[in-house]
């Protein structure tokens, strides 16, 4: 399945969360069998060259293709939360969205020193969801070996956050 097609599996939601921001909804894409698997093969192929030890993922959308990832590799898989999710020791970083700001926390035990971590989550945007996870994931000694995305959006440059990593998506607006 080309990128084309899986564009047909993508929602545009005008004006969510807030007024001026286009929602790429991924729901139709994930509720299709053949687009799933596809999707999930396609970034499995590019991940394993990678040679990751763990999966990343990003709340919440991160988790579900995140842990398919991590089953298909034979990685494990690790969730950056939103505060006060985590029940034990954490380490956290707040970064500026595309909408408003957020914060995301790993529990400090989560990377073990030396671990390859593979980042994903479902858009980049901006870039600062992403840059903050791999900057913690960094910091508990963890080497990132790529971030990998299903959606590009281009026109916001996150790529500039990701500068020195190696990123791949699968579809860009
Ligand atoms: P950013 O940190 O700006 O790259 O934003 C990425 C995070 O926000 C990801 O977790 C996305 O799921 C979500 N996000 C940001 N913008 C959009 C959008 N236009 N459509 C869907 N999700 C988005």
């Amino acid at each position: 399945m080309g990128a084309d097609e899986l564009k047909t599996k993508i929602r545009d939601v005008p004006d969510f969360p807030e007024p001026g921001i286009v929602f790429k909804d991924i729901m139709p894409l994930l509720a299709d069998p053949a687009s799933l698997r596809d999707v999930t093969d396609v970034l499995a192929g590019w991940a394993e060259q990678r040679q990751p030890d763990v999966i990343l993922g990003a709340e919440a959308r991160g988790f579900i293709l995140g842990a398919a990832l991590a089953y298909k590799l034979g990685c494990g898989f690790v969730a950056a939360r939103r505060p006060g999710k985590l029940p034990w020791k954490t380490v956290s970083a707040t970064y500026a969205l595309e909408y408003g700001e957020n914060s995301l926390e790993l529990h400090a035990d989560a990377i073990a020193s030396g671990a390859r971590v593979l980042v994903h989550d479902d858009v980049l945007a901006t870039g600062g969801t992403a840059r903050a996870i791999c900057d913690l994931a960094a910091q508990l000694g963890g080497e990132i070996v790529g971030v990998a995305f299903v959606i590009e959006l281009g026109f916001l440059e996150g790529r500039k956050q990701l500068e020195g990593y190696d990123v791949h998506s699968l579809i860009t607006y």
